[in-house]
């Protein structure tokens, strides 16, 4: 039987991305990002000196930050935010679509006794509302509503693994975003990265990617 190998490994679990890597979702990051700002402003808390600018781990910071004096305040702050943020992704989730070939491509890689698995930091309705039968297609689905740390922390990756018996040494990441790239890395699995969202292949190359591919279903054609 054809199997998919990377380096010379055969690879037994594949786990992706979903946006941009299995689904085209069009989620408004900047909007996002900028009424997050607003309402952790609110609660007299300035972002700027954040080291980060994704907008979950701002929410953490935000929170850990009020912890301390108002549990009550942190837990406000957490609500308002978090369900301005699912808003989006459902409304992205209702009017975004799987890419042509992703059933094709899960299908194929049952076919060949790989493992496939969903690692995302969107919310898990959103998933389910653009792909209401994944778990027929997937082994398990990790959103971020199950970890505590997303990715790039490789926590989450670990959890993916910890959930379908996979092995860092035979799993492939496959990810749109260099994070997610950095994320298998660190969670000693191999990666690829595809170029079906704003990214080149110079960024996946610069992040370390094993290899690069056109659109996810192009894995099909290097199983042999
Ligand atoms: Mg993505």
């Amino acid at each position: 039987m054809s199997v998919l190998k990377i380096n010379g490994s055969i690879i037994e679990t594949v786990i992706f991305d979903f946006d941009g890597t299995l689904a085209k979702l069009n989620i408004d990051f900047q909007r996002m990002r900028e009424e997050v700002v607003k309402i952790i402003a609110s609660y007299g808390i300035q972002t700027n000196l954040f080291k980060t600018n994704f907008v979950l781990e701002m929410i953490n910071l935000a929170t850990d930050i009020l912890n301390s004096n108002s549990p009550q305040k942190a837990k406000m702050l957490r609500e308002k935010a978090m369900t301005f943020i699912e808003n989006i992704e459902l409304r992205a989730a209702e009017e975004g679509e799987l890419f042509a070939h992703t059933r094709e491509l899960l299908t194929f890689l049952k076919a060949h006794n790989i493992s496939r698995a969903v690692v995302s930091r969107n919310c898990e309705k959103a998933i389910f509302k653009a792909f209401p039968d994944i778990l027929s297609y997937c082994d398990a689905v990790v959103c971020r509503d199950l970890v505590k740390n997303v990715k790039p922390n490789p926590h989450h990756l670990h959890t993916v693994m910890e959930k379908i018996k996979g092995t860092p040494t035979s799993t492939l990441m496959v990810g749109d975003h260099p994070l997610d790239i950095e994320t298998g890395r660190q969670a000693g699995t191999f990666t690829a990265g595809v170029l079906t969202g704003h990214f080149q292949e110079i960024d996946f190359l610069r992040a370390g990617a094993d290899l690069v591919l056109p659109r996810a279903v192009d894995l099909i054609k290097i199983i042999s």
